[in-house]
């Protein structure tokens, strides 16, 4: 009761009001020691029911509206996931819908049916890769690489992960490819949501928005690249829902790390109407509707994630590009 009074000083009704917009990727079926960020589906569950009790959570269209027009309830908060995984549709939508819950999806297109990130090819192959497996790669800061036990699996994919992520899309695909080749293994073709999946989302209300087509990172893109990712990536997901799209979530998501003011002007060239990042932080009127904030809580205690969604509001954002 107190945290719920404390959040709604913190993100009043009207013109002083705060939108807290919350940022998952899965929803796993069980904890992932390669994965440990990721909630299982009983603790995103959890995460669930405490955001329905404390807050007023609305479709994210309405929600930057209600925004822009001063107009929020208060401690306002709507719910994205990023990168079209399947399980948004057979774990996350139906919490969402016992909670009475809407989120937007923002779907990198190029994964769609039976596709696979490239960060995902990379977990599966050092996951399932033997543990007597050596790989040399011309990675500067990474060298030869050592398949061990999970645990050195884990710490591998923590260095990995984000090295790669940065490098230009055919150099990163290339890397990746060499991974996949030398663990020989089977690659998995449910990860990724599927088109009738995707309509099946859109069908029970949530919103669908662009990400890209092949989740690179736009800094190491041309600007022709970049905007042919955008646009295609749009085109796609407005085929298959038969509907306009126009919300778009960064790759990545780090102002002036992943995306700077070229692609800011080209989201909005484009049309589109708002633009997420992942820079933490609450969005208030003042806030700009091409780098809206987001935020991941990651707690398993009720009173933990009531302060650290609290503490959200108190977090500035300095760090946008301008
Ligand atoms: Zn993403």
């Amino acid at each position: 009761m107190l945290l719920k009074s404390a959040l709604g000083l913190a993100s009043p009704e009207g013109r002083n009001g705060r939108l807290s917009i919350l940022i998952f990727h899965r929803v796993l079926t069980e904890p992932d020691l390669l994965l440990p960020e990721e909630p299982d589906v009983a603790r995103f569950d959890l995460l669930m029911r405490w955001v329905a009790e404390w807050f007023n959570v609305l479709p994210l269209n309405e929600a930057i509206a209600a925004l822009c027009a001063g107009a929020l309830p208060p401690r306002a908060a709507a719910i994205t996931f990023d990168d079209g995984y399947a399980n948004g549709y057979h774990h996350a939508l139906p919490v969402l819908q016992r909670y009475g819950l809407s989120a937007t999806f923002f779907v990198a297109t190029a994964f769609l049916d039976g596709g696979l990130m490239w960060n995902d090819m990379l977990i599966e192959a050092v996951r399932l890769a033997s543990t007597s497996l050596c790989l040399e790669t011309d990675i500067e800061g990474i060298g030869t690489v050592r398949i061990g036990s999970p645990d050195e699996k884990r710490c591998l994919l923590a260095r990995l992960l984000p090295t790669v992520g940065m490098l230009p899309l055919t150099v990163r695909d290339e890397i990746v490819a060499k991974f996949v080749a030398a663990s020989k293994i089977l690659l998995p073709q449910d990860v990724m949501l599927s088109s009738g999946q995707l309509r099946a989302l859109r069908a029970a209300g949530m919103l669908i928005g662009a990400h890209t087509m092949n989740h690179p990172c736009l800094l190491a893109c041309s600007n022709d690249e970049a905007e042919h990712e955008i646009m295609a990536s749009r085109a796609k997901l407005e085929s298959i829902l038969d509907e306009p799209v126009d919300l778009f979530a960064y790759p990545y998501g780090k102002p002036g790390k992943d995306y700077d003011t070229r692609h800011i002007d080209l989201v909005k060239k484009l049309g589109f109407k708002a633009a997420l990042s992942t820079c933490w932080g609450s969005n208030s009127v003042e806030s700009d509707l091409y780098q809206l904030s987001r935020f991941t809580p990651w707690d398993r205690k009720r009173w933990r994630f009531g302060l650290r969604m609290l503490g959200n509001f108190y977090h500035d954002s300095e760090e946008l590009a301008s």
